[in-house]
């Protein structure tokens, strides 16, 4: 199959879940995943319509991005070490993966001082895996969105989690499910704000997220093809 009637059937399929689930397909943003992926597979997708890609690794992203069309949005799905926030503004509009307190006052120095604002998610660990980042604790992530919406810089729009790799389809489900109930908490804690975003679900889980309520998924190798790792 080709790149273009990969990205078609990936519609269907978001299509086929968001209608079992007795939700719009239009609510369900797909953000393609494109770690690993030349700049060359990037730009075919981007012919193919695709707008909205995300990197996991900082300098992968500071290499591709400047060759790519500047109508792309990109999202920065992967941990960040503290030292490489500085490359951040004017390369990304998107962080998903605000995964501690100490990166959210770095992130707010650094796009404030560029006079530009950063959109974030929480990224939660919700399967409890030691190799996964994100806060697990709800209390902790709860202080670091109250300092958040602080901070003009930054936008607080959801929370964002990866699902535990697992073949168990209701442990799956489990961990959507605390993401969903956050951002719900999220969303009446600060019902003034656009707190709009729940990022959940890659190749192997996007189906099960849309019908636990996501409304942002980020398939890459279903979309590029296997990774070598
Ligand atoms: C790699 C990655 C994805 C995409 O994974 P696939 O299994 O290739 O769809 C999505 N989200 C995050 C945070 C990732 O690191």
């Amino acid at each position: 199959m080709q790149l273009k009637d990969r990205v078609l059937a990936l519609r269907d399929r978001v299509q086929a879940a968001a209608e079992r689930s007795g939700r719009s397909p239009d609510v369900i943003d797909v953000v393609a995943v494109t770690k690993t992926v030349p700049v060359e597979g990037i730009r075919e997708a981007y012919e193919c319509g695709l707008r909205v890609f995300g990197e996991s690794r900082v300098q992968e992203a500071v290499e591709k991005i400047p060759q790519l069309p500047d109508d792309i949005e990109w999202h920065l799905i992967g941990h960040v070490q503290s030292n490489k926030v500085k490359h951040l503004p004017g390369l990304v509009s998107w962080v998903q993966s605000v995964d501690r307190p100490d990166i959210i006052d770095k992130l707010a120095r650094r796009f404030g001082d560029q006079g530009q604002t950063v959109q974030v998610l929480l990224e939660l660990n919700t399967s409890g895996e030691s190799s996964k980042h994100g806060f697990s604790s709800l209390a902790e992530a709860h202080r670091a969105a109250g300092r958040i919406v602080e901070l003009q810089a930054l936008e607080l729009r959801g929370a964002m989690t990866i699902g535990p790799l697992t073949e168990n389809e209701s442990e799956i489900r489990t961990a959507f499910a605390t993401l969903r109930r956050f951002f719900e908490e999220l969303q009446s804690a600060y019902s003034e704000l656009r707190i709009d975003t729940l990022s959940m679900g890659m190749s192997g889980d996007f189906e099960i997220a849309i019908e636990e309520g996501a409304t942002m998924i980020r398939p890459g190798s279903v979309l590029f093809g296997p990774r070598e790792m």
